[in-house]
């Protein structure tokens, strides 16, 4: 998660380069106060789709690959699955997991807040380094990643880590009434990516949640299992829940 200025500075960046509507921006600054939250459900997933209800557009993304590759100029972590460690010790040529890691790999923590409520995941996990010489201070910073090349392609492709394959979408788990695990998904909005757009309808990305829907559901699965075997672990704080502190 970003604070509000570190959006704006990478906003700042984002449109020296590519064109954002004035909405868009104001909206991913925080000026906006008639954000509305549109769930849809597909594929198992409940996605919430932003709208800026005064204006009665929806918030819709489609990617601008091979023109932009700006997620992986300015990554900011590469949290690791237990099932991407498999995958990609093999493919850096490691016939050892613990040497992997030790090599390729160090611990991140971080916070995510649920779009359109109160609940922060506190996640700690394995991370891919995004340079060879990361250091601890650097997570969460933007860095260009190591495996990005000249052409905007990804040298691990197609094993890279699961959160490459769902950026801009950020996604949790929730229990519904019946205590059964949902996964939810929104946009994660970074100021780093430029596909996002306006539109009166949904229907221009409906394609693109039902090509999502399975990998994110499954990103979440995974990440399930790596914490369930301590490759990492997550912690919910509901804030609904805390006592009083005004
Ligand atoms: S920054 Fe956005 S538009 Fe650009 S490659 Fe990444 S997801 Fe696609
Ligand atoms: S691993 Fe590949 S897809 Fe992921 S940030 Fe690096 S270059 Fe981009």
């Amino acid at each position: 998660m970003q604070s509000g200025n570190s959006v704006k500075d990478s906003l700042d960046m984002l449109v020296k380069k590519w064109p954002v509507d004035k909405k868009l921006y104001d909206m991913q600054v925080g000026m906006r106060d008639d954000i509305v939250d549109n769930q849809v459900n597909v594929g198992g997933v409940v996605f919430h789709v932003p709208a800026l209800s005064r204006d009665g557009l929806y918030v819709l993304w489609k990617c601008l690959w091979p023109d932009c590759h700006n997620c992986c100029e300015r990554q900011g972590r590469l949290p690791l699955t237990k099932d991407d460690i498999t995958t990609i010790a093999k493919k850096l040529g490691y016939d050892s997991k613990v040497e992997f890691v030790r090599n390729e790999a160090r611990v991140s923590s971080w916070q995510e807040q649920e779009a359109f409520g109160n609940i922060i995941t506190t996640l700690s996990m394995l991370s891919l380094k995004r340079k060879k010489d990361e250091r601890e201070e650097e997570d969460g910073t933007p860095l260009r990643c190591r495996f990005l090349d000249d052409k905007g392609y990804c040298g691990i492709h197609p094993d890279k880590p699961g959160v490459c394959w769902l950026y801009p979408f950020a996604s949790w788990l929730e229990s519904d009434r019946f205590g059964k695990p949902v996964v939810h998904a929104t946009f994660q909005f970074t100021g780093d990516c430029p596909g996002f757009y306006l539109d009166k309808s949904l229907d221009s990305i409906m394609p693109v949640l039902q090509e999502y829907a399975p990998k994110i559901y499954s990103y979440n699965m995974a990440v399930q299992r790596t914490t369930r075997e301590n490759y990492g672990f997550i912690n919910f704080v509901n804030l609904d829940n805390m006592p009083d502190q005004s």
